[in-house]
């Protein structure tokens, strides 16, 4: 699926392949931590199917305690979180972040990862209180 996608302020823009079924919520506390939210969604890019159209992303490589680095990309001007990535040679696939998507509304997770540190209180969604805008 041909998709496009940009950072809030829109110096970074993009378009991309991705796999309409690689869809997924990463509750990883590294996610956790990085995108400020409980969790985060991204969907997965075909190898090497991504092309920035503007400005190019920043990106931070984070170091897993394992050793693995991933770059992290994001809008050095706004902070957008954008995609996740290998480092180095190779090509690359990326976990493109779901937010930042143009197509978002048509792209549905499939599966939760790194469950074991979800949010419990997501578990309890649909029972809470819901505004169209934030109440007065
Ligand atoms: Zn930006
Ligand atoms: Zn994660």
């Amino acid at each position: 699926m041909h998709i496009t996608g940009r950072c809030h302020c829109g110096e970074v823009t993009y378009r991309a392949e991705v796999d309409e079924n690689k869809v997924i919520n990463c509750h990883c506390t590294d996610c956790q931590i990085i995108s400020g939210a409980p969790f985060r969604t991204v969907v997965v890019s075909k190898p090497d199917a991504v092309t920035f159209t503007a400005a190019a992303p920043k990106e931070y490589i984070k170091i897993a305690e394992s050793g693995n680095q991933r770059a992290q990309g994001f809008c050095a001007n706004c902070g957008t979180a954008l995609y996740a990535t290998s480092v180095g040679e190779g090509e690359r696939v990326y976990g493109l972040r779901l937010g930042a998507v143009e197509q978002a509304d048509e792209l549905i997770p499939k599966a939760h990862i790194w469950y074991r540190s979800h949010k419990p209180w997501l578990d309890n969604l649909n029972n809470m209180s819901a505004f169209e805008t934030t109440p007065k």
